[in-house]
């Protein structure tokens, strides 16, 4: 049978949501991951991407997304500041991009920034593209239409925005925005030229039925980079005391996207440390992009030691 999948999704098929639940169910772990490494072998050969962030405005966000240290409505052990100094954000861009990593994205806290946070924004860009040549992305919120227009202006390729979670499960996360407002960045964002980078958070209650139906939102957004991050979580959140995810549940759940999303990258993002015996395996289920060295909040990778298990499993970067 997944022979048959491999063949009928190369030759355009894309399965639906009762078929992706059947695959969950009645394949074993080993068959599913298979598949998934199959179709990146088929779609993206042995290219292999890496991103880096760099948390350009923290804390303070009036939002209550319960995953996240930076909100206000939860007491966390975070620093909290406006926008990072440029010769901080310039320097690791540029310490990056020397270390192999091909993209830089400031992410801000917050539900949007404001006018005066984005003209300092902009000036942290045009620095960076003076004295790098990295590619740029940017993670600033439900943004405008205009603000996008200057960000797009400043050089920004990708616009990230995540969808977080499934839809029928995004209202028990977050009250402050909604999921359609999410929908709209993301649309907004494309239709001024972007390549959007959109993904979630797995481990947050979901289950896999609801993991699949974002999967199946993202592609029918056209979203073509997937970042799929593990709860990690933070105390103070009313996540705190989650339960991480079993192995297999995460291997199927990074094939799984890639088996729906065959032309997107699936991009390993937050919460490696805490699966860090599952990268190999990882690498094997589909993933063919990672955010790599600090994150946000929470504890990142090491960017060597990444370079190494990824060029390991033959993939050239
Ligand atoms: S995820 Fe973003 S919007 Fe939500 S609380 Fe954190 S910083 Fe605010």
């Amino acid at each position: 049978m997944m022979d048959k999948l491999y063949n009928d999704i190369i030759n355009g098929k894309r399965i639906g949501y009762t078929e992706a639940i059947d695959i969950t169910q009645k394949q074993n772990c080993e068959a599913i991951c298979v598949l998934a490494n199959k179709l990146r072998i088929y779609f993206f050969g042995n290219h292999f991407e890496l991103c880096s962030i760099v948390n350009a405005k923290s804390g303070k966000c009036t939002e209550d997304c319960k995953w996240c240290a930076q909100s206000v409505h939860y007491k966390t052990n975070i620093s909290s500041y406006e926008i990072i100094s440029k010769e901080s954000a310039v320097t690791q861009a540029i310490n990056n991009q020397k270390k192999g990593v091909h993209r830089f994205s400031l992410v801000t806290s917050g539900r949007k920034i404001n006018e005066k946070n984005l003209g300092d924004i902009l000036e942290i860009y045009k620095d960076i593209s003076d004295r790098s040549e990295i590619h740029l992305c940017a993670s600033m919120g439900l943004l405008s239409n205009n603000q996008l227009i200057e960000l797009k202006k400043a050089g920004v390729e990708y616009y990230h925005c995540n969808l977080e979670t499934a839809r029928s499960f995004f209202s028990e996360l977050c009250t402050t925005h909604t999921y359609k407002e999410k929908i709209n960045t993301i649309k907004l964002a494309q239709e001024i030229g972007f390549s959007v980078c959109s993904g979630g958070i797995l481990g947050m209650g979901e289950t896999m039925d609801q993991r699949i139906e974002l999967a199946l939102e993202l592609r029918s957004l056209n979203v073509k980079s997937i970042p799929l991050n593990f709860l990690m979580p933070i105390k103070g959140t009313p996540l705190a005391f989650s339960e991480n995810m079993p192995d297999e549940e995460i291997l199927i759940s990074l094939a799984i996207f890639k088996i729906i999303n065959p032309e997107a990258k699936i991009r390993f993002a937050g919460g490696r440390h805490l699966i860090k015996h599952l990268q190999i395996k990882a690498l094997r289920a589909g993933v063919n992009a990672a955010l790599v060295g600090d994150l946000l909040t929470t504890i990142g990778s090491n960017i060597e030691e990444d370079i190494r298990d990824i060029s390991t499993e033959g993939f050239k970067l």
